[in-house]
């Protein structure tokens, strides 16, 4: 049953979550953005926010009064969580002429509960949930943040000039499993909520919070603020084929023009909720008798990655970005059985020269069958 909830029952349900246990994470506004935290209640929420996002541009602006989910996403995802940055792999120490390993990656303190996930996002924990858990190998890591995650989605009524989820068929509506999804409405005639649980759990939370069952009235305007944030989206990405597209046309010259333009910052790589790739640095103190093996966020983009026996496999940046773009939308596709964007527009709103991957799929699909073979 779907309920209506007073906006006040948001706090109410942080606390919920964090007398269950959990480290509660949800958005914040700090540094201009909105990144994700651990909060307390609900005056951590950007209240009163919304963000204006283009091609390499991102402005916070006052947004509809009192709304506390009234922006669409910001740089981070939940990836920053269940993937982080760094993890120190093990530690070792010399003891008596030998090394000896000391411990393995620990689970954080309290299990997580990630509040105000948008549609998209819970499609790219779907995605990571292949890389990391369904294939040839579980990562532990990842496992054990993932595995006891309590999930409430916050469905978007609104959406930033980058997002073209709705092309790619993963939002705005959530479709994911979530243990509560939230709809926001605010307009001239109030403020509330609509909730619906997605399991036990949920139910458990939402049955500690002050609710009414939603009328069918309630229920229309809920589902046609979704449909308006679909009906804004104004990039969109044509998946019909695009993973021939891709295959057939790695000679193409709109290759050069966007490596051009590509600074090969990694920012793209950095800001995906789905991109996973890492590498393991080794250290060890001046005694020489501690070491450390710490796994790290790394990018395509980078030169050293495709680094073997001698020099770098991939060595400009027009090799880079066809790697990236054609890994994330074509051979993702082979690996994982999906593709590997879930159309969330963070590369195209963190790209400091505004490279958009709609319009670089657009440029090439446009000449499909007239590719240039000569570059
Ligand atoms: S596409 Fe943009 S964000 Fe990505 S590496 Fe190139 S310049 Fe950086
Ligand atoms: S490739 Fe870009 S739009 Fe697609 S999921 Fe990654 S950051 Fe989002």
């Amino acid at each position: 049953m779907q309920a209506r909830l007073a906006p006040e029952e948001i706090d109410k349900l942080i606390r919920a979550l964090a007398r269950r246990g959990y480290a509660v994470l949800g958005p914040t506004v700090r540094d201009g953005a909105v990144v994700y935290d651990e909060i307390e209640g609900a005056k951590d929420l950007p209240r009163g926010w919304t963000d204006e996002q283009e091609a390499g541009r991102y402005r916070l602006k006052p947004g509809p009064a009192g709304a506390l989910f009234g922006y669409t996403v910001g740089p981070q995802s939940w990836k920053k969580y269940l993937h982080p940055a760094q993890v120190k792999l093990f530690e070792a120490d010399r003891q008596d002429g030998l090394f000896r390993i000391l411990g393995s990656p620990a689970p954080p303190a309290r299990p997580y509960a990630f509040l105000g996930v948008r549609a998209c996002e819970l499609a790219a924990i779907a995605v990571q949930d292949r890389v990391f858990l369904a294939d040839r190998f579980r990562d532990p890591v990842y496992g054990a943040r993932r595995t006891p995650v309590f999930l409430v989605a916050v469905q978007c009524t609104q959406a930033a000039a980058t997002c073209f989820c709705a092309s790619m068929g993963t939002g705005p509506e959530v479709r994911g499993a979530a243990d509560l999804t939230l709809t926001e409405i605010v307009n001239g005639e109030g403020h509330w909520f609509l909730a619906e649980a997605g399991g036990e759990r949920g139910q458990e939370v939402l049955a500690e919070l002050d609710r009414q069952p939603a009328t069918e009235e309630e229920l229309r305007r809920a589902r046609t603020a979704v449909e308006s944030a679909a009906a804004q989206q104004v990039r969109r990405m044509e998946t019909a084929g695009i993973r021939d597209l891709l295959y057939q046309n790695f000679e193409h010259p709109r290759w050069d023009q966007v490596a051009a333009r590509c600074l090969t910052c990694a920012n793209c790589t950095m800001v995906c909720p789905t991109c996973f790739c890492t590498t393991v640095e080794d250290a060890s103190d001046v005694t020489g008798d501690h070491a450390e093996r710490w796994r790290r966020w790394d990018s395509c983009f980078t030169l050293t990655f495709s680094y073997i026996h001698g020099g770098s496999v991939r060595s400009s940046s027009k090799a880079r970005y066809r790697q990236w773009l054609t890994h994330k939308l074509a051979s993702w596709i082979d690996q994982f059985g999906s593709s590997g964007c879930v159309g969330c527009g963070r590369c195209i709103t963190w790209c400091p020269v505004g490279i958009d991957l709609t319009e670089e799929v657009q440029a090439i699909r446009g000449t499909v069958n007239h590719g240039n073979t000569d570059a």
